[in-house]
């Protein structure tokens, strides 16, 4: 506490990301980050955007990158919003939509920066419990609101909900904006982008920072409906001139143009995922069946706690959940299939000396 602190600052409660090491000794599967690099195209893109004109500034509307994404969705660049990293397009998404009068609905466990923004914005939130299989109930969100947000699949529990779920939602909830954070949809599921046409209250929201391996750029982007695109941008304009810097726009763009390298990665995290998701269960660990770059996982005999210190004194990473309604649940990234040969032999010898 500082006397320096405005009241709003005060009273924060910050998101606490995931712990990023200063040195590489760490095989890192605990911020969900693609262990394959970006596209060759867009690093020939960010190394041409460096020796451009950074003297310069970069364009304020994104244009380019937003042209791209509308040609790649089917949809008009007017539905197309760009920020840095999808943590913006959220944070600008709370605060041109939700209601402070009415709660704002989203699943107790989600991604936890949702709760975070919504304080930061002074919005009221209902966190709605998921069912005992940790599926997002979606009759539960059918009551009175000022949005909804629901991220598909589920974070941290990976748990894929099929888009039908969404229609009905969006269709009986007409007044109010229903955000859909898509940051892992690559990774096997069906985006509901095409969703936007049929209805002007669906928001989806994507990144580039796991599929397409850019997370150290900070690039995410939102389609919908013309108006929530406009009520976007007034948030934006209000905020930062400029959104995305030239490298970061010029990596974006030239990921959008390389889709075998994209589909080929996916592919590749996606196999490692069901050959890990295999052997884990064979080692009587519990995984709900992932749509995302990660598992979800718990041991009945095995304390999670005990898993993720004994891991890391092996040099790998993972997440700790223990939380009321997941408690003694382990996050665990895809990796290379190296990564994750390490990573189950950490487990075995683990599990072994536990007996
Ligand atoms: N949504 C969810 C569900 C996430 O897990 C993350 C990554 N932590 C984000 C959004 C934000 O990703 P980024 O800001 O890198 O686009």
């Amino acid at each position: 506490m500082s006397k320096y602190w405005s009241p709003l600052a005060a009273s924060l409660v910050p998101y606490v990301p995931g712990e990023q090491p200063k040195n590489k000794k760490f095989i890192k599967l605990n911020t969900n980050e693609n262990p394959y690099p970006p596209s060759p195209k867009a690093l020939e893109a960010i190394r041409e955007a460096a020796n451009g004109d950074l003297r310069l500034y970069p364009d304020p509307t994104c244009d380019a990158l937003i042209r791209k994404i509308a040609d790649y969705y089917g949809v008009r660049p007017e539905q197309v919003f760009v920020g840095n990293g999808s943590d913006e397009v959220l944070a600008f998404s709370f605060a041109a939509f939700f209601n402070p009068a009415e709660p704002i609905l989203f699943p107790d466990v989600t991604y936890s920066f949702y709760k975070v923004y919504a304080e930061f914005f002074g919005l009221k939130a209902e966190l709605i419990p998921l069912n005992e299989r940790f599926e997002v109930p979606f009759e539960q969100f059918e009551r009175q609101n000022g949005g909804i947000v629901l991220p598909n699949p589920n974070a941290p529990t990976a748990i894929l909900a099929p888009l039908d779920a969404f229609r009905g939602l969006l269709a009986r909830n007409p007044d109010h904006v229903v955000l859909i954070d898509e940051a892992y949809i690559d990774f096997g599921g069906e985006s509901a982008v095409k969703l936007v046409h049929e209805y002007p209250n669906a928001l989806v929201v994507q990144t580039l920072s796991k599929s397409r391996s850019l997370a150290g750029m900070r690039v995410g982007f939102a389609v919908g409906s013309e108006e929530l695109i406009e009520g976007l941008n007034r948030v934006k304009n209000s905020f930062n001139s400029y959104t995305l810097d030239r490298p970061a726009l010029a990596a974006a763009i030239a990921s959008f143009e390389d889709e075998a390298y994209f589909r080929q990665t996916v592919e590749r995290v996606m196999l490692t995922r069901e050959a890990v998701t295999d052997k884990l269960r064979q080692m009587g660990f519990h995984a709900a069946d992932s749509g995302a770059n990660f598992v979800f996982i718990t041991h009945p005999k095995v304390a999670a706690k005990k898993l993720l210190d004994s891991l890391r004194e092996q040099g790998i990473l993972v997440r700790y959940f223990n939380q009321p309604r997941i408690s003694n649940h382990l996050r665990v990234t895809i990796g290379t299939d190296e990564e994750m040969d390490a990573f189950i032999a950490a487990l075995q010898t683990i599990l072994a000396a536990e007996g």
